[in-house]
């Protein structure tokens, strides 16, 4: 057992402080009610990706706080990625959801007390039981909840209240590899460890762009390469920062995963590479699943025809692949969000049991998940399809978990999957929802379908921290505020099963505190629920589960307040470590056996028409996180993508008279988006990449899920979110324009004016619109003076106007008495809009002179301007790189550092500063 290591030993250091040079001040943040729970450095985790790394909180005692990467923790070793290093500057309160929130009737939402909001969640549930009964309710979680929040709300669902309809946008994001494991290993048991990475001879990175979404195991990946030449493959239909870092990247057609396994496990066989040993020992099926194979890619030229793949590039990973005995396979997004995800996983799982490659040391399938829990909601059953502590619905594991629980109404069968429960609310067979942390009406598929379909029901709760989300405009009945992170307690568990503690370091603010189910269930904190979480996954376990946590089932709050991360298995009587499975077999199948499975051929769900011709694969950017609730409003994390973007190949954008920069609007059987073009020859021809993140809180029609089609892996019910067919067009404009806004208002607040496509931004002092309409620049003038907020902006100060009509530039700022720009908008022609990075800076200058208040505005172009963000941590732009590297040829990724900083801090920038130094290794 691994309890009382970490420094400090109740994860707060006292006189110590290990804060080192990795320091990232916080935004100011309005004052907190309450007393601050402590003053010092606080160990705790960071809440967004499966790396699951440490940080070190030191609260400044006025709601911010100081963040810094923990160098203790195993899983980063004291770095952080972008995201990471500016969590300090989304602490603030002001898009915070801070009391109990009830509406009457048609009315609006109305602060009421505790007593009566909840009151009314009970009310809600209750009667929907009694008159359609227990399967007519459900709860919608969050790979970013707790797992004692998880924990609490699976015990009061699948024992209490009788029914399994509790399923989590994890069902979104890695189900498929639950059902792969499943599957494959007869329970959901992710093999390795990290340290593989640094182990490897060759990692072969599937469907990740891992130097963006999983940023802080790239750079240990990068490490292993540097130390001991360790080969990256990358297999991807897009060639992403991850793919120009490679040795070898493999641009599949989307959805052809299978094709280049299948035709692995055929050459394996064929080459004689194949442990036959551990095949015979170990593992049933092999014959039928070589058999699939042969079948799906009978050779490498099948297989180059079937994959998209040139037969050249595919013979070299194979060989590469057989001849190397240390390999890791990691996957992520790019295989899990499709139809056929499960047998995406299968085929990649059965190489490694036909080499024995799995549970040693550098060697094993590895899924690298995407949120900070979502492996935590798979160990206390939050997924509809699993019971607890990684049981399923099976007579003997309903028995146990029933009476570990004392439950009085055991579900006794699998709920609905996401995308089948808001079939179920659609169709009215569901008529009460509880929503806790996510935000389903930008984030399922057919997001304009499942909008309409939260507002016919009988009953809507939701749980969030912020004030405004999509899904908060769905009228629910109540809205509870939930505590925040830094201000929750309790645990989370990564990729690599390793549990660390989420801690407080800031006072819950507004009256967020009675939010949870403790009172219900009689527990007195978070450490009682853990503790009863442990116990059941070694309840009548006795090695039959992967999953257990006995040696921690008697841990005492004062144990689990200083618990260090410490990775399961953690059994009783035993001592922990780096702990890998299968090495030696003992799978959790009932004859102890791994199965191979046979894949189908793969197809994309709804392949491309001629009415909807290209593919949309949709994904993440480098610096934001989900719907950008809390990414978005800091200012550094808004300089790389700041407004929402579909990147095309140029050929495919010349032939629909599209340029760099234009709005395009996409459409699909389901939906439509209206993104900026971004060009680019990464980009394969006949696909797009849009990214996940805007919502119609943070812009006009941007969110692309309302494009995605509802079909799902039949296995893991999950959607097919990279693959949807959808036709682009250009949409013209006469004016685009940018309005800057002083302040921590979100500009919706501040200029209610309407433009025919919009989208909001974080920037340094205040918030940028950006926006595109059919007026003209003299049209604009006309409505900004007779915008009220316009006129109030700065109202003590002065104006000034730049009106260049001819060229269709007008240019007007407000100044407040301080000289500062308050308010400034920017309008041109829509073939040469104003740009972000060359006016953001404006909030920024103290005190402009009156005499050069009109220069600024006349001066203000792109030509000097640092251009589009490229390093998040010190604000560095391409265009000052392009400069430098212009100037100096040769100049490496140090002479940068030096210089301008750039990817000196988190790194996250590193493979893009590594394409602009040799331009030519980013075409495909
Ligand atoms: Fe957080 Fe970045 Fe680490 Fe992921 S890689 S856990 S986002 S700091």
């Amino acid at each position: 057992m691994v309890m009382g290591e970490t420094p400090g030993g109740n994860g707060v250091d006292g006189e110590a402080d290990p804060i080192g040079p990795i320091v990232h001040p916080t935004a100011p943040t309005a004052p907190r009610a309450g007393r601050a729970p402590v003053r010092s450095v606080v160990h705790t985790a960071c809440p967004y990706c499966g790396v699951g790394c440490g940080l070190l909180a030191r609260p400044d005692g006025r709601g911010g706080a100081t963040i810094a990467g923990d160098p203790a923790h195993p899983a980063n070793h004291g770095k952080l990625c972008s995201k990471g290093a500016a969590l300090g500057e989304t602490l603030g309160l002001g898009t915070r959801l801070l009391h109990p929130m009830m509406r009457q009737g048609a009315g609006p939402l109305r602060r009421v007390s505790w007593d009566d909001a909840l009151g009314r969640v009970a009310e809600g549930f209750r009667t929907a039981i009694e008159r359609h009964g227990p399967d007519s309710v459900s709860f919608y979680l969050s790979g970013q909840l707790l797992t004692e929040d998880y924990y609490a709300a699976n015990k009061l669902a699948k024992g209490f209240l009788g029914t399994a309809n509790v399923d989590t946008n994890s069902r979104l994001c890695m189900a498929s590899t639950v059902s792969g494991h499943r599957r494959a290993f007869g329970s959901d048991t992710v093999p390795g460890v990290y340290a593989d990475l640094d182990l490897a001879d060759l990692v072969v990175l599937v469907g990740s762009n891992a130097a963006w979404c999983h940023p802080v195991l790239f750079r240990r990946l990068e490490a292993a390469r540097a130390a001991r030449g360790t080969r990256l493959v990358v297999i991807d239909p897009r060639h992403t920062a991850t793919a120009s870092e490679a040795d070898l990247a493999l641009h599949l057609n989307p959805g052809k995963d299978t094709i280049i396994f299948a035709g692995l496990l055929a050459f394996l066989a064929e080459a004689g590479r194949l442990d036959t040993a551990y095949i015979a020992a170990h593992t049933s099926g092999f014959e039928a699943a070589l058999a699939r194979a042969r079948a799906l890619a009978p050779d490498i030229d099948a297989a180059a025809r079937a994959s998209g793949v040139p037969a050249a590039d595919l013979a070299a990973f194979y060989r590469l692949f057989a001849e190397t005995e240390r390999v890791v396979t990691a996957f992520s997004q790019g295989v899990n969000q499709s139809a056929q995800g499960t047998d995406k996983v299968n085929a990649i799982i059965n190489c490694h049991l036909a080499t024995g490659r799995i549970g040693r040391p550098g060697m094993g399938p590895f899924s690298l998940t995407g949120q900070p829990n979502a492996m935590g909601g798979r160990e206390v059953g939050g997924l509809a399809n699993q019971l607890a502590a990684h049981m399923v619905f099976t007579p003997e594991a309903i028995d146990r978990v029933g009476r570990y629980w004392r439950a009085p109404r055991m579900a006794t069968r699998e709920g609905l999957k996401a995308v089948a429960l808001f079939e179920a609310i659609a169709e009215r067979r569901i008529r009460a929802l509880w929503v806790m942390g996510t935000n389903p009406a930008v984030s399922l598929p057919e997001a304009d379908r499942q909008r309409k379909a939260l507002a016919q029901l009988d009953f809507l709760a939701i749980s969030d921290n912020v004030l405004a989300s999509d899904t908060l405009a769905c009228q629910p009945h109540v809205a509870l505020p939930a505590l925040g992170w830094g201000e929750k307690d309790g645990t989370v568990t990564n990729s690599e099963r390793r549990i660390s503690r989420q801690r407080p370091f800031l006072p819950p603010p507004g009256e967020a505190r009675r939010l949870g189910f403790a009172g219900a269930f009689g527990w007195d904190g978070p450490a009682a629920v853990f503790r009863e979480h442990a116990g059941l996954s070694a309840f009548e376990n006795d090695g039959t589960r992967d999953f257990d946590l006995g040696a921690l089932a008697t841990v005492d709050t004062a144990a689990y307040d200083a618990l260090a991360p410490v990775q399961w298995p953690v059994r009783a009587g035993e001592t922990t470590g780096e702990t890998r499975f299968f090495a030696e077999g003992g799978f959790f199948t009932p004859d102890r056996r791994a199965r191979f499975v046979a894949p189908e051929a793969p197809a994309l769900a709804q392949p491309a028409s001629p009415a909807f011709p290209l593919v949309l694969l949709t994904g993440r950017t480098r610096d934001q996180w989900h719907t950008m609730t809390r990414t978005g409003l800091s200012p550094r994390l808004g300089g790389h993508a700041p407004a929402p973007f579909v990147a095309m190949n140029p050929a495919d954008a010349a032939r629909r008279g599209i340029g760099a920069g234009d709005l395009v609007r996409l459409s699909s059987p389901h939906g439509a988006a209206t993104l900026l073009a971004q060009l680019s020859a990464d980009q394969p021809p006949g696909t797009l990449f849009a990214p996940i993140h805007w919502s119609d809180t943070t812009a006009s029609g941007a969110r692309v899920n309302a494009l995605i089609g509802a079909e799902v892996d039949p296995v893991s019910g999950q959607p097919e979110s990279k693959g949807a067919p959808v036709r682009a067009e250009r949409v013209d404009a006469a004016t685009r324009g940018i309005l800057l806004v002083r302040g921590a208002a979100p500009v919706r607040d501040a200029a209610p004016w309407s433009a025919a496509w919009w989208a909001d931004v974080a920037v340094a002092g205040g918030h940028a619109r950006l926006f595109a309409d059919a007026r003209d620049a003299t049209a604009w003038r006309q409505a900004l003076w007779r915008e009220e907020a316009w006129r109030q902006a700065g109202a003590s100060g002065t104006a000034v106007e730049h009106d260049d009509g001819p060229a269709g530039l007008y240019r007007a700022a407000r100044f407040d008495a301080d000289g500062r720009v308050a308010a400034a908008l920017f309008i041109g022609p829509a073939v040469a809009p104003p740009r972000l990075d060359a006016v953001k800076h404006l909030l920024e200058q103290a005190n402009v002179a009156p005499e050069a208040r009109r220069a600024l505005l006349r001066g203000v172009d792109a030509a000097g301007s640092p251009g589009p963000q490229v390093c998040a941590c010190f604000g560095v732009g391409r265009h000052a790189l392009e400069r430098l590297v212009a100037a100096e040829p040769g100049v490496d990724l140090a002479t940068l550092g030096e210089r301008l900083k750039a990817g000196t801090a988190c790194g996250s920038c590193r493979p893009e500063l590594c394409r602009l130094l040799r331009p030519a290794a980013a075409a495909p």
